[in-house]
Formats: C-alpha cells, structure tokens, sequence
C-alpha cells in the first residue's frame, strides 16, 4: 500500500518523501488505520519490521489534528516506553524524522546520564516523550514529569522489559496515567507475565500478527561451525580477514568476553568496537554512531547492549557462542536481513553447546509452521 493512500497530514507524508518511504511494511498496512481510528493494538513484531513508524505516524497525525487546548497544552500527550536507552533514542529519532515539519516536539529520557539533563528535557515541554521506565518513574518521583494528559501510550518490546526485570516499574507507570487513553503494546513473544499485563492494560484491542525477517525463510542465510572454545577467537579472525561484510555484529555472552575478542581483533589491526553496559552512555552513543556511519566495521556487543538496534546494511551476524534461551538466537539473528536485505549468521558451536543448538532448532522449526 501507498502512504499517499492513507489519507495522512501532508506534512507527514513529505517527511516520509523525503525518508524515501513509498510504500507502507506489512505491519504499517495493518496497524496504521486501526490506530488512527483509535482502536487499541497488541502488535506481535519484532524490531526490523517497521513497526517504529507504524505506531509513530498514527500518533503524529492525531496530535497534528488535534486543537490545542489549554489543558494539554505543554503537557505530555504520547508516552512511549522502551526497555534500552539505544531503543529509547532511536524511537526519539524516528518521531523527530517523521515529524519534522509539524510543530510537535518530542523528548526522550534514559537512564545513564545524569537525571538534570532530563529535566531540561522535560522543561521544553514535548508533547511526545519517549521513555526507559526506571529513569522515568525517578522522574515521577521528583515530580519532574506530568503525565496528566497522556492520551497514547506505547509499551515497546514488552517481553524486552520482562527480560530485564522493568515489568515492576511498567505497572507503577500505567498507574500514573490517564485511565481513558489508547493503548498499543507490542511483544516479539508473548510470555505469561505479558499476557497478564496485555489483559489489564489494553481494551479490546486489534491483534496484529507479523512474521520478523528473521522468520521469514531465505532471508537469512543461517550456518554453524563446530569450533570448541579455546579456538573460537582464532577462528573468528580468520572469519573477518576472508570476509567481504558491510558490517558485521558480533554476539559475545558476558562483558568480559566481549572486551577480550575486541581486543584482540584490534590488535589483528580489524577495527573493532565493544558495546555493552559497564560502557556510559556517551561512549555508547558514540560507538553507535561510529558503527551506524560505517566507520567502524566490526562492534562487538552483549545481548542487552544490541538490544532493539537497527542497523541498515547489518550483512553478517556472528555468535561467539550458542546462546541457552533459544528466543535469545532469533533476537541475535534478526539483527541482520533486515528491511528485505538479506544476511548471513554464523554460529560457533562448541560441544558442549549442541544441546542448546538443538532446542534452537526445534524453535525455528515451530516458527516456520
Ligand atoms: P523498525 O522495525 O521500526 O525498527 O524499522 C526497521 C527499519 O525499516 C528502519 O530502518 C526503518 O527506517 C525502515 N522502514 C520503516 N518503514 C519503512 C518503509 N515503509 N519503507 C522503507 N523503510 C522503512
């Protein structure tokens, strides 16, 4: 489907233009109309399906009809919960890319940096914010942030926030808020602890199913080597030296590892960088930047660190090790063959590790039926 066919403000329509967006993903086509129509949604998606934009334009173009009023004026109308600061900043961006010629303004607040940064944020009075949930509820508490007016609200990879324990701070947040509000929650899987929270938090909502790429099949080309442990690092370099990539995302399982192979595929004189959360976030940012401007080819990172990342031109995955919880795998891999592109993952597989290869199996077997 067309943008031009969805009947949206023609500012946003020439930012999407110059996005060089014509054409709507699968979710965006299913979920935008819904939205506008203000039907609250439970989105199955991961990220890399354009799911950003298909709950950022809805709500932009609800805020661009609506008068301002005194009551809402300088207050925030959208809340979006994210689980990472990089999820957090790249949302933030996308509302700013998508709405750049409305006069909405957008703020974003993460843990990491110091809370006064945020409360200058907050000064400007955006009427999007876009939020980690510990440090927002710090905001709350400090009676820094008024969420009085929040008529939308987005819970962006629930299973992401139950993952890392944030379901807690969810809960104390959906308190906070407005109880008449459209509500629209999405969840790669769907655990119980988030059925639960889909059941108190949204009324009856539109259920919207869509397959990753990371599911969809020859998108991703997918191969495992049989290399025990002592032997991974050698063989990872010899990986990189024969390998035309674009870019390539390297998965290590604890901080410390991941220290120890950027180091040593730099002083194999490869250019590498570690992203993973003993890193502050200035650091982190930068490494993105440098990774997401291609200056830098290789970026090793944990699981939570890569968490939400989208990288265009990601070609090559590689897995350090065979990772336990089997959804873990399919998070890691759908890093890459993103946006129709297709990509590549190697994983290194020790012995001891063919046990969690084989439930990894079994889950992408049951994905792909
Ligand atoms: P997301 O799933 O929101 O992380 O988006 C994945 C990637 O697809 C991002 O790089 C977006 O900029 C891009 N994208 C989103 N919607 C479209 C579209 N309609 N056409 C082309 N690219 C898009």
């Amino acid at each position: 489907m067309l943008f031009s066919e969805l009947n949206l403000n023609v500012k946003i329509l020439k930012a999407l233009k110059e996005q060089e967006y014509s054409k709507t993903t699968e979710i965006q086509e299913k979920v935008i109309p819904y939205l506008i129509k203000g039907r609250d949604l439970l989105g199955c998606a991961q990220t890399g399906t354009g799911k950003t934009a298909a709950f950022a334009i809805p709500i932009l173009e609800k805020l661009s009809q609506k008068p301002i009023t005194p009551e809402v004026y300088n207050k925030v109308q959208a809340l979006v919960l994210a689980p990472t600061r990089e999820l957090a900043i790249q949302i933030g961006e996308s509302f700013n890319k998508y709405g750049q010629f409305l006069d909405i303004q957008t703020g974003v607040v993460y843990g990491g940096v110091t809370p006064k940064r945020h409360m200058k944020v907050l000064k400007r009075e955006p009427s999007i914010l876009v939020a980690t949930p510990g440090r927002l509820l710090d905001l709350i508490d400090k009676e820094c942030a008024d969420l009085s007016c929040v008529e939308y609200f987005v819970l962006d990879e629930a299973d992401r926030m139950l993952d890392l324990g944030m379901i807690e701070d969810v809960r104390k947040i959906i308190a906070k808020l407005p109880s008449v509000r459209q509500n629209m929650l999405f969840s790669a899987t769907m655990p119980k602890e988030i059925t639960k929270l889909v059941q108190s938090m949204l009324r009856n909502p539109v259920r919207i199913d869509i397959k990753s790429k990371a599911r969809q099949k020859n998108k991703i080309t997918q191969q495992v080597y049989n290399v025990e442990e002592p032997d991974k690092t050698a063989r990872l370099l010899q990986l990189l030296r024969e390998n035309k990539y674009e870019s390539v995302l390297i998965f290590a399982r604890t901080k410390n590892k991941v220290d120890k192979i950027c180091k040593a595929i730099n002083i194999a004189n490869i250019r590498a960088k570690a992203l993973h959360g003993d890193k502050n976030q200035s650091e982190r940012q930068k490494v993105m930047y440098l990774f997401k401007s291609k200056e830098i080819k290789v970026l090793v990172a944990t699981d939570v660190a890569a968490r939400g990342i989208d990288i265009d031109g990601l070609s090559l995955v590689i897995n350090m090790n065979i990772p336990t919880v089997p959804e873990t795998y399919i998070h890691r891999i759908g890093r890459t063959g993103r946006a129709g592109y297709s990509g590549m993952a190697i994983s290194f597989c020790s012995n001891q590790e063919k046990e969690s290869l084989k439930n990894i199996k079994i889950l992408q077997q049951l994905l792909h039926h």
